[in-house]
C-alpha cells in the first residue's frame, strides 16, 4: 500500500530476509538466531574453500613423501 518507502530506517535481514531495524541490538540481523545462522555459514563456507586447496597439496605430498620414503624403506 504504501508507495512511498524510505528504506533508510529498515534493512533486510541477510539470513531470514525480515526487517531489521537499524541500530538494533543484532543489526544487521534481525536477531541473535539469524546472527548465528549466518555465523554458521561462514563456518561452513571456509571449510568448503579449506577443502580443494589442501586436496592437490595433500594429493603432491602423499606422491613425494610416498615415492622417497618407498625408495628408503625398500633400501633399509
Ligand atoms: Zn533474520
Amino acid at each position: 500500500m504504501a508507495v512511498r518507502k524510505k528504506s533508510a530506517k529498515v534493512l533486510r535481514c541477510p539470513t531470514c530476509g525480515g526487517l531489521v531495524l537499524i541500530g538494533s541490538e543484532d543489526f544487521p540481523f534481525c536477531s541473535d538466531r539469524c546472527r548465528k545462522i549466518d555465523l554458521g555459514k561462514w563456518a561452513m563456507g571456509v571449510y568448503k574453500i579449506s577443502s580443494p586447496v589442501v586436496d592437490p597439496e595433500l594429493l603432491e605430498d602423499l606422491g613425494g613423501a610416498g615415492t622417497s620414503r618407498g625408495k628408503d624403506s625398500d633400501d633399509y
